[in-house]
């Protein structure tokens, strides 16, 4: 037995909607299982987006998390619309968690699902991406959103994916991206991919195109083990993959990060079902035995997951998973509780049960990034959007009569299509342009021409609206070419 004295601090938060019931259900079995823990108590979501931080977090809760570094954290409510924050991704990225883990698992032939060979763990990049949340409205016609991937984060979420596989005895890693179309930043992701893997023979690696491999995960899941993605496609696929075991419910999930880790279900507050006692617990519950075992407490970790595999074997199942013919006894929240408690220190008898290795914790560092060289980084031109309502050709002749014969306009492209020269009429035009411009007679340009461009174009009454440098690296090109050019 522990003593008082290596009890670890959580932070906790109860969440909104069905937050508060599932939280309560997990603390009692963590009691009941005997994990050392002692709660630090913070209030974050709807209650405090309501007294005005557009967070939905306060300072002193930001304390908490730094002081304890593990947080148990229920789901909570986004308010829809206008200055508030996404909560979840606030936290994952300012305490540097970069990868999101969603072990996705059937329990055939106890949990209806059409996959009953299912077992697949998700590792998602969790701060870059689309979720850098810097978005513009443009034009009258176009937002913008940006799509971020840099190589330490591809570098540090596909060696977590091998490190993972390799700790848990997985086979094969599989990376999805759309590098067909986005052949930087997918392209990046999926480079990095191809040169960690080599860094680990013993695994099997493959990569499928995102939209080809989320029909095959929807359709076949046995044939994947972990799948590591970028941050929007692993939020949307996890779903899927947590739905397609029989329900979101069931899912846990850990951010792990260098200095701090948060543990929570895969759904989030279900406000439709909030208060009715109604809920399955089991996703947060799983999520802590994630946090059991990154805190070195793998007894009670298993203790509590094979108690749970009993009590889903013995078919008392939430209305979400309760299946006429296959479940047993039909129970709320805390009638499941009950029922788990009851079975702490036992064992599925069909399920395999987990057993946890107990000479080392989950956690586990990775090799620290090794940065490159500075490239030779050159600007070759620059990309101007500009704000405009009329045709390809009226805005060509409009900016070739305010150029200075120093620089060529190479094209004109709308919505990534090129419309000029030599456009078609078929194409539909937006109020959004992009102008592409070199030097006539160097090979690079400086942040001065760059300048004297955008005031030429001022000049004449265009509204530019944002500018992109045309830069190689070490003579590679650092930007894409426009569909037709
Ligand atoms: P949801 O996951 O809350 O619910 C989707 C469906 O699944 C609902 O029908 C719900 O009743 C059911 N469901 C979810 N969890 C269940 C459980 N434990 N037991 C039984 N049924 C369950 O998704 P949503 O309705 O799109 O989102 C509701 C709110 O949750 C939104 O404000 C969203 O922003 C937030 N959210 C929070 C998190 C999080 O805190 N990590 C994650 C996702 C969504």
């Amino acid at each position: 037995m522990r003593s008082m004295t290596d009890k670890v601090a959580i932070t906790v938060a109860h969440g909104d909607g069905i937050g508060p019931e599932i939280m309560s259900a997990t603390l009692r079995v963590l009691e009941e299982s005997g994990a050392a823990l002692e709660y630090e108590n913070i209030e974050i979501g709807k209650a405090v987006y309501e007294r005005g931080f557009s967070s939905g977090i306060e300072p002193e809760a930001w304390e908490s998390l730094r002081r304890t570094k593990v947080f148990l954290k229920a789901p909570i409510t986004t308010p829809q619309g206008g200055g508030f924050k996404s909560l979840n991704v606030t936290i994952r990225k300012s305490l540097g968690m970069f990868a999101n883990v969603r072990p996705c698992v059937s329990y055939h032939p106890f949990v209806k699902t059409k996959h009953p060979g299912m077992d697949v763990v998700i590792v998602r990049e969790n701060e870059e991406d689309l979720y850098a949340g810097i978005e513009h409205r443009q034009t009258d016609d176009v937002y913008q959103t940006l799509k971020l991937i840099s190589r330490p984060g591809s570098e540090k979420i596909i060696r977590y994916a091998f490190e993972y596989a390799r700790r848990n005895g997985r086979k094969k890693v599989t990376c999805f991206s759309k590098d067909n179309i986005m052949k930087l930043t997918d392209g990046l992701f999926h480079s990095v991919f191809d040169e960690i893997g080599a860094e680990y023979p013993e695994i099997e690696n493959e990569h499928w195109i995102i939209d080809i491999g989320a029909a095959k995960l929807a359709d076949t899941p046995e044939a994947f083990d972990v799948i590591v993605m970028p941050n929007l496609y692993g939020d949307i696929l996890s779903d899927v993959a947590a739905q397609i075991t029989g329900s979101v419910g069931l899912g846990g999930s850990a951010n792990i990060g260098e200095h701090c880790a948060m543990f929570e279900a895969i759904h989030g507050s279900a406000p439709d079902i909030a208060g009715k006692g109604i809920a399955n617990p089991s996703g947060l519950l799983l999520g802590s035995v994630l946090m059991l075992n990154h805190i070195g407490q793998p007894e009670q970790a298993e203790t509590i997951h094979n108690a749970w595999l009993k009590t889903i074997e013995d078919g008392i199942h939430t209305g979400d998973v309760y299946t006429e013919g296959t479940s047993r006894e039909r129970v709320g929240t805390d009638g499941f509780t009950d029922a788990l408690v009851k079975r702490l220190g036992q064992k599925p008898d069909t399920m395999a049960p987990v057993e946890y290795d107990k000479t080392s914790n989950s956690c586990f560092v990775l090799p620290k990034l090794v940065s490159l060289d500075p490239s030779d980084k050159k600007t070759v031109g620059v990309d101007v959007f500009v704000h405009f309502r009329g045709s390809a050709d009226e805005l060509a002749g409009k900016i070739l009569g305010a150029l200075s014969s120093e620089f060529s306009m190479k094209i004109i492209t709308n919505r990534g299509v090129k419309v000029w020269p030599g456009g078609m009429p078929e194409t539909f035009c937006s109020d959004h342009w992009r102008c592409r411009f070199h030097h006539q007679h160097a090979e690079v340009m400086s942040h001065r021409e760059i300048i004297e461009i955008l005031n030429s174009l001022g000049g004449v009454g265009l509204d530019f609206i944002k500018t992109e440098n045309l830069c190689t690296f070490d003579g590679e090109r650092g930007y894409s070419l426009a569909q037709g050019e």
